[in-house]
């Protein structure tokens, strides 16, 4: 019975990979440089023979080889930071296991209290304080060296811990609670927890996903009303003809941390909301900031929220499965060794760790594709919606800084959660070609008789 739900959520998993598209984060980020006027490229724009290739080409010329060579170093780091992540983890994990301390965590939990739920958190405190601590100079190293080191960090070193101080509290506070629901299912249903597990994750997240917006995001970060009609009217007009029932868009204090530009999309129902963030607003112009907000109404309108939830429901649930087998088979093997028997005993939490980071690590490129594809799906949306192809191919371009514009087509499938930007603006382009003769009449003030617009399209 349980191997034939597997064998069915594989065969949703192969179908959802086949018949859907990108990831949950609608977050367009680039980090600007001073902004460069749009259409500087495009003198071809109402030629009969425009070339898509070469236009983009030329788009990518203009970022000088010095900054390109660095963000190529940049965006390849990642690359081996997301295997150094992984090991140094696994290591200290192993090390817990090992050395008999998760053991002693857990004699030292169920020394205080008799009631399990608390034994629980009191195991996961010692767990992630000790796991967060170990790791620490790595996330120093990424997060705020390297981060200054390529001029993309604004914050001195008292706030930036101050808000790892609160990532953690968070952590701890709602790690803390999952794992008690999980290990309350595991004590019950010890044959079936992995499901069981598995939907109770998927609906937490989804929670945390509701109250990210209105509860986790104002910790970190100021959100005040735009008030500049010259920008917050184009885009509410954008969302009103795209269905998106917005009454303000608000702008976030981003440039507290970083100097990378961004915007999203979030909330259901009545709490639908419109942020960009206040790099954005600074260094792009209205098109340009017209294009972002056009990719994000994509990711709206196209539900990708929604998608991503079943997506990843999928990918938990098989996560869930692979965690039974996985850690029957270790526990069975070296349980005697590490003083944790079954998965119910939570001196095998650190193996579960472990296991669950190792099946994420073989998933990137798989999770990377499906963000992607997600993401390329907002850029068409948002060409057609903001119909800014130039606009567009500037802001790619202010990807730069940090993203690697050109890579060859196994390391975009590998490593990249967004098109690179020479897909994207190649898009852009081939969009472009397709509309000239409109792009030409709006150049000459002649192409839109329609009533009332702002020069939108
Ligand atoms: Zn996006």
């Amino acid at each position: 019975m349980q191997r034939r739900i597997v064998l069915i959520a594989v065969f949703a998993a192969v179908l959802a990979m086949l018949a859907s598209t990108s990831f949950v984060r609608g977050q367009t980020a680039a980090t600007a440089a001073p902004q460069t006027p749009t259409g500087a490229v495009a003198t071809t724009s109402t030629s009969e023979h425009f070339d898509p290739a070469a236009a983009t080409n030329a788009y990518l010329a203009k970022v000088p080889p010095d900054k390109r060579a660095k963000s190529d170093a940049y965006f390849e780091g990642g690359y081996w930071l997301i295997l150094w992540d992984f090991l140094a983890f696994s290591i200290v994990f192993l090390l817990l296991l090992v050395t008999g301390l998760s053991a002693r965590m857990r004699d030292l939990a169920e020394r205080i209290t008799r009631f399990k739920p608390i034994q629980t958190f009191l195991y996961w405190v010692q767990f992630l304080v000790l796991t967060w601590l170990l790791t620490f100079p790595l996330t120093v190293y990424e997060g705020f060296i390297r981060e200054h080191k390529y001029g993309l960090a604004t914050q001195t070193f008292g706030p930036w811990m101050g808000d790892q101080l609160k990532g953690l509290g968070l952590f701890v506070v709602f790690g803390g609670l999952l794992l008690m629901a999980l290990y309350g299912i595991v004590r019950r249903l010890p044959r079936t927890w992995w499901i069981w597990g598995a939907l109770t994750s998927l609906v937490f997240l989804t929670f945390l996903f509701l109250i990210a917006p209105v509860f986790i995001a104002p910790l970190f970060n100021k959100y005040t009303r735009l008030e500049d009609p010259a920008i917050r009217d184009p885009i509410l007009s954008m969302a009103r003809a795209n269905g998106i029932s917005a009454k303000d868009v608000f702008v976030q204090d981003a440039s507290r941390q970083t100097t990378r530009v961004s915007a999203f999309v979030t909330g259901f129902l009545n709490t639908e909301r419109i942020v960009l963030n206040d790099n954005l607003l600074k260094r792009c112009s209205v098109a340009e900031i017209e294009a972002v907000m056009g990719h994000e109404m994509g990711h709206y309108v196209m539900h990708h929220a929604y998608k991503g939830l079943m997506f990843f429901g999928i990918v938990i649930v098989l996560g869930f499965a692979f965690l039974r087998k996985s850690s029957e088979w270790a526990l069975g093997r070296w349980g005697d060794k590490w003083r944790a028997h079954a998965a119910v005993d939570l001196a095998a939490l650190p193996l579960f760790a472990l296991l669950i980071s190792s099946y994420f690590f073989v998933l990137t490129p798989i999770l990377n594709t499906y963000s992607r594809m997600e993401e390329y799906e907002a850029d068409i949306f948002g060409l057609n919606a903001a119909r800014q192809p130039d606009a567009e191919a500037e802001v790619d371009l202010k990807l730069a800084d940090y993203r690697k514009l050109d890579p060859g087509p196994i390391e975009e499938f590998f490593f990249y959660d967004h098109p690179s930007g020479r897909t994207r603006i190649y898009a852009a382009m081939r969009w472009k070609a397709e509309h000239l003769h409109e792009l030409g009449n709006r150049e000459q003030g002649t192409g839109n008789r329609e009533i009332g617009n702002r020069g939108k399209w």
